[in-house]
């Protein structure tokens, strides 16, 4: 983590600091924006939210033993303190400095992780690949934006050995901000899905904004992308750096075959260049390629094949994301409750089309917010997928929710398919309830917001 004296500080965020003469000796160990969380002698950065004005919680961060404050100049400030402060235009932009000040003087390679879908399961199978030769550092979570990127940064042990940073973004310019900050020595494009296309307009532009990611990597570190996807070749025409594609095309410099699937044990495949044979515990198709996107990580900081290997299959998944339950009622769930773009519902029925043949297959589906004007086309045509997948029920939650349930309706020439919208997440969970059991697999599927996961906690806990 960062250990650095006040007068470093200063200098790097420009800032001036305030306090006796000696403070700018003062060593501060570690950045904190949160005082509920902040550890004795961090920096505390008093961010300015939507909410809250970090700057009123500037007190308590010394009570907690805070060694040194950013302060914004033109916030009043307090008349007296124990601790120096050090002041500076903008502390978000500060923090950003901080970070980038901190990257750049450290000699540890970082690989970025961005894309629509999939960006922190491929960035924990990639920590979990450099595991098995390197310390690694990675994001925490999801903390993947313009707070999230530098914090991670900045709490880089010092016996790290490599960083994994997952970049996300919703609007344009933002990822090149990010990438500019971690610098990365490799960087990760996994998909261009319809998220934020709100802010970004088209799936061009969101690839657009991915590409973005190129504007800090080092001029001979690896684009390693979505070979699949036409339009990140189409706009990256006129680069420098060597890319890698990934993908189930013909034409990748590294994709999969010989794929078995092992059930809820997830899969078996070998890749194709080097014809070595891996072992993924994760469930869903699109976490192969993923996990492709860490094997090629792995090759290119140095590993052996039989230390990717051995990485990836400890690979656990996260809670809520593509995670197998029992109902109560014996009905198994694969619980994605986690969030939801058009990308991934459509990975996801595939999944459950796939899994457990001998089970009859349910969905239960609700709202993906923020995919812009088009969002009832979006939810109508998962509808008509999960009827072409052959899912024999379709159970909906929630005002975009319902536009599923009529796309599937619309498309559907079989009577004896059960095609249903709840009013209530307490309805649909009482009926899942009675109705479920022990030969059906149910998918559980929407945006965060929609909180599909109480129904899950309901149907595998009772009330
Ligand atoms: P967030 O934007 O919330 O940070 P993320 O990009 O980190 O999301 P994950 O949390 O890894 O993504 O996965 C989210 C969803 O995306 C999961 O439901 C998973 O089913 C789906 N998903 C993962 N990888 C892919 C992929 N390569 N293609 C399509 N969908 C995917
Ligand atoms: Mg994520």
């Amino acid at each position: 983590m960062m250990e650095r004296r006040c007068d470093w500080i200063e200098k790097v965020t420009g800032g001036r600091l305030i306090g006796a003469p000696s403070d700018k000796n003062l060593l501060v160990c570690g950045v904190s924006t949160d005082t509920r969380q902040i550890k004795e002698n961090q920096l505390y950065v008093p961010l300015t939210g939507e909410k809250f004005d970090g700057h009123q919680f500037a007190g308590q961060a010394i009570e907690r033993g805070a060694a040194a404050i950013l302060w914004q100049q033109d916030r009043p400030l307090p008349e007296r303190s124990r601790v120096p402060f050090i002041l500076v235009e903008d502390t978000l932009t500060a923090l950003q400095e901080l970070a980038k000040a901190y990257r750049e003087e450290s000699a540890v390679p970082v690989v970025a992780v961005t894309g629509s879908n999939g960006k922190t399961t491929t960035k924990d199978l990639i920590a979990s690949v450099l595991g098995s030769k390197y310390q690694v550092h990675k994001t925490q979570g999801n903390l993947n934006n313009h707070i999230g990127v530098p914090l991670t940064l900045l709490s880089m042990p010092e016996r790290a050995e490599i960083a994994v940073v997952e970049m996300g973004m919703n609007h344009a310019g933002e990822i090149a901000l990010l990438s500019r900050l971690a610098k990365p020595d490799a960087a990760v494009i996994t998909n261009i899905g319809e998220s934020h296309i709100e802010y970004l307009g088209s799936r061009e532009g969101i690839a657009r904004a991915k590409l973005e990611i190129k504007e800090g990597l080092r001029s001979d570190g690896p684009l390693i992308f979505d070979g699949d996807e036409p339009l990140l070749e189409k706009y990256l025409t006129d680069d420098t750096h060597p890319h890698v594609r990934i993908g189930w095309g013909n034409d990748m410099d590294e994709s999969p075959e010989n794929i078995e699937m092992k059930g809820a044990a997830g899969f078996t495949f070998r890749s194709k260049s080097k014809k070595t044979l891996f072992r993924l515990t994760l469930l869903g198709r699109h976490n192969i390629k993923n996990a492709l996107f860490a094997i090629v990580v792995g090759r290119h900081f140095g590993l052996f094949e039989e230390e990717i290997a051995a990485g990836l299959s400890r690979v656990q998944s996260t809670g809520m994301r593509l995670e197998m339950v029992t109902a109560q009622n014996g009905m198994q769930i694969i619980n994605d409750a986690y969030n939801a773009s058009p990308t991934s519902m459509r990975a996801a029925l595939d999944l459950l089309a796939e899994l457990e043949p001998q089970l009859e297959k349910w969905a239960l589906l609700g709202d993906i917010h923020e995919i812009g004007s088009l969002e009832e086309n979006y939810h109508k045509e998962l509808g008509a997928y999960a009827i072409q997948k052959g899912i024999s029920r379709i159970y909906t939650v929630g005002k975009r929710g319902r536009w599923i349930s009529e796309g599937a309706r619309e498309a559907n020439r079989d009577s004896a398919r059960w095609i249903q919208h709840f009013a209530s997440l307490a309805e649909a969970g009482e009926v899942l309830n009675q109705k479920g059991n022990s030969g059906v697999l149910l998918l559980v599927k929407a945006s965060r917001a929609v909180q599909l996961d109480q129904v899950v906690k309901n149907l595998t806990e009772g009330e």
